[in-house]
């Protein structure tokens, strides 16, 4: 793969330099773990109450309460989703792909908690089941479900392609979110945020350090489950980019539907949602 970077020459002792092994920037000894039972009794008793398709190049919405569950399935063919969540009752509180990459790795899955914005900071769902989860991280370093891709954009496709492509994941969820909301369409978008990519694999290439993709691994009937900690407002997007395999900003590739269904679980009647950050926000002030 071609360097994009001129490096200087490197000083006698680059290797010794380079040998200082990593320390992981967040332990997470300390992070707030779902309660032992919580990954089984998510998954019993399962009781449908709803669910959503969403069509292929298209993103639809949908509500849950906390204590519910949510489960993204591939239906048909090869297929990757764009996943945004709000607090249905505010949407300044939403999913925060960064920090939910810091916390838990680039890629996650079962037992995994996606992490709202500040200042709450608090687990909205957790993954509680994941059939995609025996990929693990294979030779070039992909692997399932990032939280390192932002979403695909018209704007990012003009400055590189130019053109008006108007079905790229952003476009659709802001689509998706006027319709839901009432909000003017330009409002909506302001709330649109990197997403979980759901089903897309993904990673960095070793010697240039690019996020690149690959065909998702996934096949109908995988799937990927929630249990939604707070009452959520979530969008999915199925990507114009199918199996994401070639490209994502057109109409090229095959597009296939994604199934969001809902469900009470065993968990559902009375459902605690966790607290929100304990700092103060007084900032030393
Ligand atoms: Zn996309």
């Amino acid at each position: 793969m071609e360097s994009r970077k001129a490096r200087p020459r490197p000083p006698p002792d680059a290797e010794a330099r380079r040998a200082v092994p990593p320390v992981i920037c967040y332990p997470t000894g300390t992070l707030p773990r779902p309660a032992p039972d919580v990954m089984a009794r998510a998954l019993d008793g399962l009781e449908k109450t709803g669910e959503v398709l969403v069509p292929p190049r298209e993103a639809r919405t949908f509500r849950v309460k906390a204590g519910q569950v949510f489960r993204i399935v591939s239906v048909d063919g090869p297929q990757v989703g764009d996943l945004n969540l709000w607090n249905a009752g505010d949407l300044s509180e939403r999913f925060y792909s960064g920090k939910t990459r810091a916390l838990h790795g680039t890629h996650v899955t079962t037992g995994d908690r996606l992490w709202s914005s500040f200042p709450t900071l608090r687990p909205m769902a957790t993954i509680v089941e994941d059939t995609l989860g025996w990929y693990g991280i294979d030779a070039f370093g992909g692997s399932v479900h990032d939280v390192i891709g932002t979403r695909c954009d018209p704007y990012t496709h003009n400055l590189l392609a130019g053109g008006q492509y108007h079905h790229c994941c952003h476009s659709n969820l802001t689509r998706a979110l006027a319709a839901e909301t009432g909000l003017p369409l330009h409002e909506a978008e302001r709330h649109v945020h990197d997403v979980l990519n759901v089903f897309m694999c993904t990673g960095f290439t070793r010697d240039t350090g690019q996020y690149f993709m690959k065909a998702s691994p996934v096949r109908p009937g995988d799937r990927i489950a929630f249990l939604a900690e707070i009452d959520l407002l979530g969008a999915l997007s199925a990507c114009p980019g199918g199996d994401c395999g070639a490209e994502h900003s057109s109409d090229s590739a095959p597009c296939f539907p994604l199934l969001v269904e809902m469900f009470d679980c065993a968990l559902t009647p009375g459902y605690t949602a966790p607290a929100v950050s304990g700092y103060d926000r007084s900032h030393g002030l």
